[in-house]
C-alpha cells in the first residue's frame, strides 16, 4: 500500500473525505470534537507539503436540505485548530463552488456543505461522483467510520481519480491496528464482546472464533447463550430466534478449542430503571419479574483475571446497562482490567460507541493501545468483510502495483 507519508502534495488540489459527523447540542454547539481533531494529521500533511485541501463530510441523517444539519458550526473550530481561514461553500456543485475551489491556492482549506443534503450521496451516484471529482487532482479517504457504506464520496468516487486515490493517516492507522488483532495477534488472544443483542455481533463472534483463545461474552446478549444452555433468565433481554444460533456457537467453540466465558452471576433488577430494587444472583437462576442488567462481582473478578493474562485484547460492547449508575460496575471493571493489562505490555484495541464512551467516562482512553473511531465499520472489518471504501482504494493500488511490475518486466 502506498502511504500518503510517501506522497508529495505540493501544488496539488486534494479532496479529502473526512468524518465530521460530530454530536451537536440543541444550540448547534459541538459536544465532542474528537473526530475533527483526528482528521488533522492528514489535512496538515497535505498543507505542509504545499497542497490545497478541499474537505467533504456528512453530518447526521438529513432528509434533503435541512439547515439544522449544516456543517457551518464546524468552520470556526476547524479554522482555530488549523490556524488558518476555512472557506465554506454552501452549494456543492453550483458555479460558486467551482469558482471558489478553482481559485484556491496552496495552503488554503475549503469545506463543502453536508454531502447528505443530496440523496445522490447515499445512492452511490456516478454523476454525483464525477461532479465531486472535478474539484481536485487527488482523493484521500480518511473517514473510516463511513467506509462500510457504498456511498458516493467513499466508494463510487474513487475510480475517477485513477491512481491518485489514497487512504488518509487515520484510516491507515485503523487498518493497521485492526489487522494487528486479526492477523498478528500474540496469544493468549481474548475477545470481550458485550452489548444488547447477539444479532448485531454474530458475524464478529463467528470470525473471531477462528482466531481467539478466549471469548468473553457479557452484556444483554449473554442471556441468549445462558438460556441456550438451559438457564433461567427471568425477564432479561433475550432473542428467542437466536437461541439455536447461540447453541451452534457453543458447539463451534468446543470444536475449535476456544475457551468461552459467560457470566456466572448477575446484578438483577425488578425493572429497567436505576431506581429499581437490585440483588445479585446466579446468572442462570434469575426469577421471573427480574432482569439481569450487569455482570456480578464473581464474574467481574473472573473476567478481569482472563484479561490480565492476555497478550492481545479486543473489546467491543458494554457488560451491562452502563448508562445507569447501578449497572456500570461490570463495564468499569473490564475497562480497568484492559487498561492494566495494556500497562503491563499487552496490546488492546477498543471500539464501538458504548465501550469508547465507557473508557472516556473513566479517563482510560489513553491507557488503551488503540481506540477505533468506527462503530459499524469496525464490526464489519472484524467480521472479515471488505469495506467498500477500503476495497475501492486497495483495488486501485493493487492494479497500479501490477502495472508497474509488468511495465518494469517489459522494460
Ligand atoms: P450494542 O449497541 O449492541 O453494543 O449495545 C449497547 C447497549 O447494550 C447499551 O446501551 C447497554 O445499555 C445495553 N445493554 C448492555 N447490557 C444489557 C443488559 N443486560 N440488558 C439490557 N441492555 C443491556
Amino acid at each position: 500500500m502506498v502511504s500518503i507519508k510517501d506522497v508529495n502534495f505540493k501544488g496539488k488540489k486534494v479532496l479529502i473525505r473526512v468524518d465530521f459527523n460530530v454530536p451537536l447540542n440543541h444550540n448547534r454547539q459541538i459536544m465532542d470534537d474528537t473526530r475533527i481533531r483526528e482528521s488533522l494529521p492528514t489535512i496538515m500533511k497535505v498543507l505542509n507539503d504545499g497542497g490545497t485541501v478541499i474537505l467533504m463530510s456528512h453530518l447526521g441523517r438529513p432528509n434533503g436540505y435541512e439547515p439544522d444539519y449544516s456543517l457551518t458550526p464546524i468552520v470556526p473550530l476547524l479554522s482555530k485548530l488549523l490556524g488558518r481561514n476555512v472557506i465554506f461553500t454552501r452549494d456543492l456543485f453550483g458555479p460558486k463552488t467551482y469558482e471558489v475551489c478553482g481559485k484556491m491556492k496552496p495552503g488554503e482549506v475549503a469545506l463543502l456543505e453536508n454531502l447528505r443534503f443530496y440523496p445522490e450521496e447515499e445512492a452511490g451516484d456516478e454523476k454525483f461522483a464525477q461532479d465531486l471529482a472535478k474539484l481536485a487532482d487527488i482523493y484521500i479517504n480518511d473517514a473510516f467510520a463511513t467506509s462500510h457504506r457504498k456511498h458516493t464520496s467513499v466508494a463510487t468516487i474513487v475510480k475517477y481519480f485513477g491512481d491518485n486515490a489514497y487512504f488518509g493517516l487515520l484510516l491507515e492507522n485503523e487498518i493497521q491496528n485492526l489487522d494487528k488483532v486479526l492477523y498478528e495477534a500474540e496469544p493468549p488472544f481474548t475477545a470481550i464482546i458485550g452489548g444488547a443483542k447477539v444479532s448485531t455481533k454474530i458475524g464478529v463472534i463467528k470470525n473471531l472464533l477462528n482466531k481467539v483463545d478466549n471469548m468473553i461474552i457479557g452484556g444483554g446478549m449473554a442471556f441468549t447463550f445462558i438460556k441456550a444452555l438451559g438457564g433461567k433468565v427471568g425477564d432479561s433481554i433475550i432473542e428467542d430466534d437466536k437461541i439455536d444460533l447461540a447453541r451452534s456457537i457453543i458447539q463451534e467453540v468446543m470444536l475449535k478449542g476456544v475457551n468461552l466465558y459467560l457470566p456466572t452471576d448477575a446484578v438483577i433488577a425488578n425493572g429497567f430503571s436505576n431506581e429499581a430494587d437490585t440483588q445479585t444472583v446466579s446468572a442462570d437462576s434469575i426469577p421471573d419479574g427480574w432482569m439481569g442488567l450487569d455482570i456480578g462481582p464473581k464474574t467481574r473478578r473472573r473476567f478481569a483475571e482472563i484479561i490480565t493474562h492476555s497478550q492481545t485484547i479486543l473489546w467491543n460492547g458494554p457488560m451491562g446497562v452502563f448508562e445507569m449508575e447501578n449497572f456500570r460496575q461490570g463495564t468499569k471493571s473490564i475497562a480497568i482490567a484492559v487498561a492494566s493489562a495494556t500497562i503491563s505490555g499487552s496490546f488492546s484495541l477498543v471500539g464501538g460507541g458504548d465501550s469508547v464512551a465507557a473508557i472516556n467516562q473513566y479517563n482510560l482512553a489513553d491507557q488503551m493501545s488503540y481506540v477505533s473511531t468506527g462503530g459499524g465499520a469496525m464490526l464489519e472489518y472484524l467480521e472479515g468483510k471488505e469495506l467498500p471504501g477500503i476495497a475501492a482504494i486497495r483495488k486501485k493500488n493493487t492494479e497500479t502495483a501490477k502495472t508497474t511490475k509488468s511495465n518494469k518486466k517489459k522494460a
